[in-house]
């Protein structure tokens, strides 16, 4: 048995693997700098000429170049001059791209960064089976595949690589009843769920509702949860193992790059990176205030920029995605041979509340609460009573207590919760009750907020 799903590409010394991304980096730079009047304006912009960057310092000293909202711009420039949607810094004849997905799209321009030539395409398959392998997936299983259809980043593109490592995808909308989900799911008998967290505790509740049996006699033993936290949440990550009586892992797709998986560890240990040769993230970290580089050692926290290598159609080169993230640089105990660093998802920039000036992501709040399973249920809402990020203290947490909780027993719990809050996240906060179930469930994307001001 393959150790990986790629060994040539992915057994390497980090010396070797650096050497690999040196060389590439400097081809690709030199690549999107000839191809585009975009980068030719970027690179012009701060002063650099891709033959400057000789060493992995000199790169890095390069501010950010682009991100979501520069990325939209791009593609309003390339659809009023030239009637494509692809952006200014498409580095290819137009003709050349095959495949075109768009991102989301709730809310204003989407943005056309999963579009692939045939050869960026092989590329993606590429790196995503290497993360799907390391995360458990082999030939021959049978993956339920339950996301939102329209839920964006999620989209059929996600599909193809499992196809590409000889998978069967059983593929249903997130949006179909839950009561035909688990009728077809009864009779096609997958042995994998790919779906948001939020989706498979929907399927926990609902399945002895339906069927009066366990959610494990479905017989999914592998879990490939994603598109939301809850991985790194120890209490979330148990219930959900105990119920299916399997595994969960995470992988993580960022903007069509950051090639990434959780791997078996007993203890979550964060997503190894798994393509050093096709992309660069958490070794190109910035502070996300001061866009200052970070150095990048064992437990640094900041956000990683994104630079593709060996893309031909829409490369994304220093690419800032308002993504914090931890990076692991010390190895950990799965025995992944791969060089890469591994990384947790500390929380979207977008999201970051101040309270009194204190930084806290909604994900450190989800963390506190859900420590106190069973106590509580593990849903709950931040209350923004007004527009965030600045939050009047103290910061206000709608909480479902668990079901045998008395209602005598609460104030002593809340007390117990703010307190975890203050000590953790030096946050004041206040935490109000509802029974359990009282927030609802949904299948798609579990919100954060209630915006009472709204
Ligand atoms: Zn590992």
């Amino acid at each position: 048995m393959k150790r990986v799903w790629n060994e040539k590409k992915e057994i390497l010394s980090r010396e070797e693997a650096e050497k690999i991304r040196l060389r590439r980096l400097r081809k690709q730079l030199k690549y999107c700098y000839a191809r585009s009047e975009f980068y030719k304006r970027k690179f012009d912009g701060v002063g650099f000429q891709p033959e400057d960057i000789r060493t992995w310092e000199d790169y890095r000293k390069i501010p950010p170049l682009m991100d979501k909202e520069e990325e939209r711009q791009s593609q309003r420039e390339s659809i009023e001059r030239f009637g494509h949607p692809f952006g200014m810094h498409l580095c290819c004849p137009l003709e050349k791209i095959v495949v075109a997905k768009t991102t989301g799209g709730t809310t204003g321009l989407p943005t056309f960064s999963y579009s692939f030539t045939q050869h960026d395409f092989d590329r993606w398959n590429e790196g995503i089976a290497r993360g799907y392998w390391l995360s458990g997936l082999r030939p021959g299983d049978r993956v339920l595949f339950c996301f939102p259809l329209s839920g964006g980043w999620a989209g059929s593109i996600v599909k193809s690589p499992l196809q590409y490592m000889g998978i069967l995808c059983l593929d249903i909308g997130a949006e179909t009843p839950i009561e035909k989900i688990v009728e077809y799911a009864n009779v096609t008998r997958p042995n994998v769920l790919m779906s948001t967290p939020s989706f498979a505790e929907a399927l926990i509740e609902a399945y002895p509702k339906l069927t009066g049996k366990p959610v494990a006699e479905l017989g999914i033993r592998k879990l490939l949860l994603s598109g939301e936290p809850g991985v790194a949440i120890p209490s979330i990550r148990k219930r959900m193992e105990e119920n299916f009586d399997g595994r969960w892992n995470d992988y993580l797709m960022i903007n069509s790059e950051g090639f990434c998986s959780s791997c078996t560890a007993k203890e979550y240990q964060g997503l190894h990176e798994v393509a050093l040769d096709l992309s660069i993230w958490s070794d190109d970290l910035i502070d996300p205030d001061t866009r200052k580089p970070i150095e990048v050692k064992n437990g640094a926290i900041g956000e990683g920029l994104i630079t593709s290598l060996d893309r031909e159609g829409l490369p994304l080169i220093k690419y800032k995605l308002g993504d914090v993230i931890q990076v692991f640089t010390k190895s950990c105990g799965c025995k992944y041979p791969g060089p890469g660093n591994r990384i947790k998802h500390i929380g979207r920039l977008n999201d970051r509340l101040f309270v009194e000036g204190v930084g806290v992501f909604p994900i450190a709040v989800r963390d506190v609460v859900t420590s106190f399973i069973p106590r509580v249920t593990g849903a709950m809402r931040i209350i923004l009573t007004e527009p965030a990020p600045n939050v009047f203290p103290p910061l206000k947490v709608k909480v479902e207590h668990g079901p045998g909780v008395e209602p005598g027993q609460l104030p002593e719990l809340a007390k117990e919760i703010e307190e975890r809050m203050l000590q953790l996240y030096r946050v004041r906060s206040k935490v109000e009750f509802v029974p359990p179930e009282a927030l609802g469930r949904v299948t798609k994307k579990t919100p954060l907020f209630e915006e009472r001001y709204r």
